[in-house]
């Protein structure tokens, strides 16, 4: 088994208070049973809409946020229930890049002190080992060592996220969680990131789990894709059978609101067919069943009823919807 990330079962329940006593009344069910792996150098592409749950997911991972049930392995070790300690060791293999790397980040650091402050956390290398390493990874994503004496309001969005990326990449973890890092970029300059975090990863052997809300900006870099809804995956897939065979209606939907079509001749017809309508349900108060029934153009008795499992329908290609498995299953 070469998986480098494995999540099983995994559950993730915010409590809602309510009344004067502030009872817990109910579950935000943010991430619901949710199983993959990530294999060691493979990107896998996560796409949902907002309230999705995809971003409370790669929290979890990243043991940002405790599990509430379930497991995460890295690197064949379950570290779902460490305690901060004992992830210590963890920490500086596991990063993330966010949206806005710096809405969290002290606007008064210079880019220096940003690039060097996990090798401070991290690490016992010196002031001079640090800077070396900050200039090494500085120029890795394509800016100039004079740059570390700058502030990142100097910056524009797409070198600020070079900086965003040089953070995450400069104590050398094996994997990185993308939590959308280019949705806040022009679409030119997102091409741009996108072939400069490729380069990264062939280059630096890194594995990536890459977040984003439509499924046209991980089509460049993923392996493979899951698509996630209310909280769970409903379709998951290597990158062409998805985007040429995609089965769920869900990501049938997802397709069509595509700007660019994919233009292959074998590209499916009923792609076509299936226009997304209403908002997202929420996730307090999912519907019965199948979750994505109430906005699904073919959903019949049974949807309403059972809840569909992840089925493998065709090789590495799984789906949940009661159209691919039979009743008496
Ligand atoms: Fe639609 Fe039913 Fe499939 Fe859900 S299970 S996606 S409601 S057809
Ligand atoms: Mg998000």
């Amino acid at each position: 088994n070469d998986s480098l990330v494995s999540v099983k079962n995994l559950k993730k329940y915010f409590p809602i208070k309510g009344g004067v006593l502030k009872r817990t009344v109910g579950h935000l069910k943010a991430v619901d049973d949710v199983t993959f792996h990530i294999q060691k150098g493979e990107t896998l592409g996560i796409v949902g809409e907002s309230g999705s749950g995809k971003s409370t997911l790669g929290r979890v991972i990243l043991r940002l946020l405790d599990p509430t049930e379930g497991s995460v392995h890295f690197d064949g070790e379950d570290i779902s229930h460490l305690k901060s300690r004992q992830f210590r060791p963890f920490r500086s293999n596991m990063q993330i890049v966010f949206q806005d790397p710096f809405a969290s980040l002290n606007s008064k650091m210079s880019v220096a002190e940003l690039i060097e402050e996990p090798l401070l956390v991290q690490t016992n290398l010196s002031k001079s080992e640090r800077r070396e390493k900050a200039i090494e990874i500085i120029e890795k994503v394509g800016l100039r060592k004079e740059d570390l004496l700058k502030y990142p309001h100097e910056f524009s969005g797409g070198q600020r996220q070079r900086i965003g990326i040089a953070r995450a990449l400069v104590n050398h973890p094996k994997f990185l969680i993308c939590d959308e890092p280019v949705s806040a970029l022009d679409v030119s300059i997102q091409a741009q990131v996108l072939n400069l975090m490729k380069d990264l990863q062939d280059d630096l052997g890194l594995t990536y789990l890459f977040i984003a809300h439509d499924l046209s900006v991980v089509k460049h870099i993923s392996d493979r894709v899951a698509v996630m809804y209310l909280g769970r995956i409903v379709e998951i897939a290597d990158k062409k059978s998805l985007y040429n065979n995609p089965l769920h209606p869900y990501t049938q939907a997802l397709l069509t609101s595509i700007p660019v079509i994919n233009t292959k001749q074998n590209s499916s017809a009923k792609t076509e067919k299936v226009k997304l309508t209403g908002d997202l349900p929420s996730p307090a108060n999912p519907p019965s069943g199948c979750t994505f029934r109430t906005r699904c153009p073919l959903a019949h008795d049974r949807c309403a009823v059972e809840r569909p499992e992840m089925t493998e329908i065709e090789d590495g290609h799984f789906a949940a919807c009661h159209l691919y498995t039979t009743k008496d299953k």
